[in-house]
């Protein structure tokens, strides 16, 4: 694996399992991800539960908010053994998690995690109600997410912190006062669940807030004070551009510095837009960086005026979504294609230069260049493909390569 930037030894000592997967300590980052369906609707959900491991979400977290949610976890988790994916279920709780899991135990049996915002646990019985869930997971022998965020903080510690740093003879910036809390409330509750018996390594932690520079002061800060697998992730990371740019340049920063365990990009999706994709951003972050290998990597050049028809890009795109089609069934069939790298360029201006350092490449033909493109194979030119089925047979070659590259094992669910 080619690694870009040289990380910071993982400060995170402990590892919290979930399910079968490993958080923290040695561990590779672990991508999750979280639907959108109402859970009540288990055929629904659990669709998309099994879309989100299939495109590599390791953990799959889904709400449950309410009775006819809590109701439908065993089935939802039913439902997916039945597929044959294994994903972990994360159960998001607010509210009325202590009352839901002691109610619904075979939901309580059937996640193998909870997750609980010492936000929104109550206010007069708070810690009463935070500790009826955390004795849940102890005797389901459970690890719980204490996610804390900057738009539910715990308004009570707030209140506190705040009064207490306007009494200061030099008051601090309200900003640090609020991190301070986040922080606050994250360990504090982190505390409380330990005394009530929850092992230290059951524990995980995040705090969330919505804006980069928050996010990296809040983490690095996180980092120092204790050594629990911590979950990174804006909270409300936006739609499109903004919402990957944004995820990217925060989750960059922590993760080359060697903090963080696991990572949700909370994109918020168009309307009928896929899911999925807040997978496959959380993985190419992870990929860019070196950490890990998800899916081959399309080196394609951005074009440019030797390249003025669509041809170009619509290949470009076509052998990218044949890449991403094929990884669900490659990724346990042929272990090592996600190391794979792909060159698709524009022209031979750059095009067999890229093409010799990748496993496999072409060079389409620019504006006014002869009609025929090269193809690279190890660095080495295995051919000329020519005429209207340039990419048809270019994803033959590719496909043929996969096979006799990395081998093929029997496959094994997700
Ligand atoms: S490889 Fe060719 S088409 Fe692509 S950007 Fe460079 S000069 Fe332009």
């Amino acid at each position: 694996m080619v690694r870009s930037v040289v990380f910071s030894k993982r400060r995170s000592t402990v590892t919290a399992l979930v399910g079968d997967v490993g958080v923290g300590s040695s561990h590779p980052v672990v991508v999750q991800s979280m639907t959108n369906t109402d859970t009540a609707d288990a055929s629904g959900t659990a669709e998309q539960v099994a879309a989100l491991a299939r495109a590599g979400s390791q953990l799959v977290r889904i709400t449950v908010n309410n009775d006819q949610a809590a109701a439908v976890v065993a089935e939802i988790r039913q439902r997916l053994d039945d597929m044959g994916v294994r994903v972990p279920l994360v159960g998001d709780f607010h509210y009325n998690g202590h009352l839901l899991l002691r109610k619904f135990p075979e939901a309580a049996r059937a996640l193998a995690k909870y997750r609980i915002n010492p936000g929104n646990v109550g206010s007069r019985h708070r810690d009463d109600n935070f500790r009826t869930i955390v004795q849940v997971a102890v005797d389901h022998d459970k690890p719980v997410r204490i996610g804390v965020n900057w738009g539910s903080l715990d308004q009570d510690l707030l209140t506190t912190m705040m009064d207490a740093n306007a009494k200061l003879a030099e008051p601090v910036d309200a900003r640090d006062v609020y991190i301070e809390a986040m922080l606050e409330s994250a360990l504090r509750s982190a505390t409380l669940a330990e005394e009530t018996g929850l092992a230290h390594e059951k524990i995980l932690i995040s705090a969330k807030v919505s804006l980069v520079p928050d996010l990296v002061d809040v983490y690095r800060r996180l980092a120092t004070r204790c050594d629990y697998p911590l979950h990174l992730g804006l909270t409300e990371a936006g739609m499109g551009n903004k919402g990957v740019v944004a995820s990217a340049a925060a989750l960059a920063i922590l993760l080359t510095e060697g903090i963080g365990d696991t990572i949700r990009v909370s994109l918020t999706p168009k309307p009928g837009g896929d899911r999925t994709e807040e997978v496959y951003v959380a993985q190419q972050i992870l990929q860019s960086l070196g950490m890990r290998s998800f899916a081959p990597q399309v080196t394609a050049c951005p074009g440019c005026g030797r390249t003025t028809s669509t041809y170009f890009q619509k290949m470009a795109e076509d052998i990218q979504g044949y890449l991403r089609e094929q990884m669900p069934l490659w990724r346990d069939k042929h272990p090592g294609v996600e190391e794979m790298r792909v060159a698709v360029m524009g022209c031979v201006v750059n095009g067999p230069g890229e093409s010799k350092h990748a496993n496999l490449g072409i060079s389409l033909p620019g504006t006014f260049e002869e009609p025929k493109a090269p193809v690279y194979m190890d660095g080495k030119l295995l051919m000329t493909l020519k005429g209207e089925k340039i990419v048809e047979e270019f994803l033959v070659i590719l496909e043929d390569y996969v096979v006799r590259t990395y081998p093929a094992r029997a496959t094994a669910g997700v």
